[in-house]
């Protein structure tokens, strides 16, 4: 049945932790449900990958569904997931079911519903590689949609469902996992790994290295890479390895270089920089993080003067990766 909650707290429900509240909080417990819904809400999972910079003057629509659904054929495994479902816990699931595939994908925060909308990637590997179809509400033309894989328009960090942004409501996620399972190693950070690896010890490596690198949000909280990767053409690149011989970065298929966002912002000393209650993480420079209170003036004037000295110094433009909202919806940077 359809919760509704009013003037209900975002802190606990976006992992940057910032002290506002949205008018209206709605949950749904089955995807019929959409179809008696009107009106302008965001749709949130579990705000891994939202910060909400104020009070939040829409409603908030949450999914409850958390079914997991698996059928065989000879060749492959085939999974309905309901878009409330955790994803780690969704990876767990696949490895401990001797289902191989995702284990380069574990420990990323968040709800399987969210995935597809930015093509989580990790490691060598992104989720759209696996998607056979997405299954949403189109709010616009209040009708349901199936999306293949070709449909969704995944790219990095990217898919239709983000260049959508208050459209498709995403109520299912069907993956397929090929039998004939290939490891993933070729991420340098794995470059540890055997290459006689089992799922499950690949999946233990990736957890050691997440955990390693990137702040718990639990503990600080945050909403991992704020900025994308910038993707620069080849003269670009060749003029800014002149000056810095060792920039991070590797090649695209397109013949364009993308360079690494955090890499970027290191060589500018910004790690632990400070605006209000709102830092640079002291490790992981492509993290911000809420160490003391912020609120979004704090995230918002930070995120800015990080963009303005890789501005100055590279001449790259950093687009946000995470989506900071406003009383209304998204606020470009
Ligand atoms: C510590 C940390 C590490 C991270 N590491 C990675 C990483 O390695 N790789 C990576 O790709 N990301 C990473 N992220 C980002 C985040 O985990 C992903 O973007 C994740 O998919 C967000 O899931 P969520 O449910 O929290 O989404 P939310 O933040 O709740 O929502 C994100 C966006 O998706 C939309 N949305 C959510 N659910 C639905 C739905 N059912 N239908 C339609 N739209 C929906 C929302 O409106 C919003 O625009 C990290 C985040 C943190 C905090």
């Amino acid at each position: 049945m359809t919760m509704h909650q009013n003037s209900i707290s975002l802190k606990s429900l976006h992992t940057f932790q910032l002290p506002y509240s949205a008018s209206e909080v709605i949950t749904i417990q089955k995807a019929e449900e959409l179809e008696e819904i009107e009106g302008n809400y965001l749709v949130l999972g579990e705000g891994s990958n939202t910060i909400f910079t104020c009070d939040f003057a829409r409603p908030v629509l949450r999914i409850a569904l958390q079914h997991i659904n698996v059928t065989e054929t000879d060749d492959s495994f085939r999974l309905r997931i309901g878009a409330g479902v955790n994803w780690h816990q969704l990876v767990i699931y696949t490895l401990k079911h001797n289902m191989p595939g995702l284990e380069n994908l574990a420990l990323i925060p968040g709800s399987v519903g969210a995935a597809p909308v930015q093509n989580i990637g990790a490691y060598g590997v992104e989720v759209g590689e696996f998607i056979e179809n997405v299954t949403a509400w189109d709010r616009i033309k209040r009708t349901w949609r199936v999306f293949d894989r070709d449909a969704c328009a995944f790219a990095y960090r990217d898919s239709i469902f983000k260049r959508k942004p208050d459209q498709f409501v995403i109520t299912e996620v069907s993956l397929t996992l090929p039998k004939e399972w290939q490891p993933q190693l070729s991420y340098g950070a794995l470059a540890h790994v055997g290459k006689d690896a089992s799922a499950n010890e690949i999946m233990a490596a990736v957890i050691a290295v997440r955990n390693s690198k990137l702040p718990n949000p639990h503990e600080i909280p945050n909403a991992g890479s704020f900025f994308k990767n910038p993707e620069v053409t080849l003269k670009k690149f060749k003029s800014i390895q002149q000056r810095h011989p060792d920039v991070a970065h590797y090649q695209l298929a397109n013949g364009n270089i993308k360079l690494a966002a955090g890499w970027l912002i290191d060589q500018l000393g910004l790690k632990g920089f400070q605006c209000g209650g709102a830092a640079v993480h002291r490790q992981q420079a492509l993290v911000l993080i809420n160490c003391e209170d912020a609120d979004g003036d704090d995230v918002l004037t930070l995120a800015r003067h990080v963009q303005q000295k890789v501005a100055a110094e590279f001449q790259v433009s950093l687009e946000p990766e995470v989506r900071l909202m406003n009383e209304q919806g998204l606020i470009e940077l």
